[in-house]
């Protein structure tokens, strides 16, 4: 199956989805969003690495930074923080040079590694769009967390292909739905930047009623708790 342009979805949006379902919707179903500290502090770590779609060339190797991708396959499309091309005689043609090339994703993070495998997915998809655009073969990827400063090295095989593509298909799904799942609260609503948006302590009665209760006060003192 190929996805036409204007069906598109954001290959960032993977993390959201996979982070929560419900998070993504809201975002990109329901086109809402709200920044709070730690989005805006993820952005500021992406902004001083894709500053603009460059390239740099250091012995073996040719950096490229904001890099666009898409995948038609998949249906997405994104920018890769950092694309490695290393020298290789395994690697593919690039225009303009004589040597072959190695290409290789890296993703740069906020904090460190994570418990759920976001990240992961969306390195994932980052490796699936360079193979569709460049038709090459992407073994790994590295991820780069800034708060404990290290590269991680991840295999881009079958199983971490076969979840993007499943996740893929559901978020499509979704969109063309429209449909934003119902609330399931979880350990991550604490720092969700949507949380004021999502309420996810209406999600029963009895919390329901004592929002309720809460917003009602709040009324009548005037916006004073
Ligand atoms: S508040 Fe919780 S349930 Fe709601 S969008 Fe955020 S993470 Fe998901």
């Amino acid at each position: 199956m190929e996805y036409k342009e204007d069906e598109f979805l954001m290959l960032s949006g993977i993390q959201h989805f996979s982070f929560c379902r419900r998070q993504w919707a809201l975002i990109h179903v329901e086109n809402q969003w709200e920044e709070n500290v730690r989005t805006i502090e993820g952005e500021f770590i992406h902004e001083k690495v894709h500053d603009q779609f460059s390239r740099e060339q250091r012995n073996e190797k040719l950096s490229s930074r904001g890099m666009p991708v898409r995948s038609v396959k998949l249906g997405i499309s994104g920018e890769c923080d950092l694309v490695e091309f290393t020298k290789s005689a395994e690697g593919i043609p690039v225009r303009g040079l004589e040597e072959r090339y190695l290409v290789t994703p890296v993703e740069y993070k906020r904090g460190k590694e994570k418990e759920t495998d976001a990240d992961l997915l969306q390195l994932a998809a980052q490796a699936m769009c360079l193979e569709e655009m460049l038709c090459c073969e992407i073994k790994m990827g590295f991820l780069y967390y800034n708060e404990t400063r290290k590269r991680i090295e991840v295999a881009i095989d079958d199983e971490l292909r076969k979840k993007v593509e499943m996740v893929t298909l559901e978020m499509h799904s979704y969109m063309q739905r429209g449909y934003t799942p119902k609330v399931k609260p979880q350990k991550g609503c604490r720092n969700c930047s949507l949380k004021e948006v999502c309420m996810p302590e209406l999600v029963d009665k009895k919390s329901a009623a004592a929002y309720m209760d809460r917003m009602l006060d709040l009324a009548r003192n005037g916006g004073e708790s």
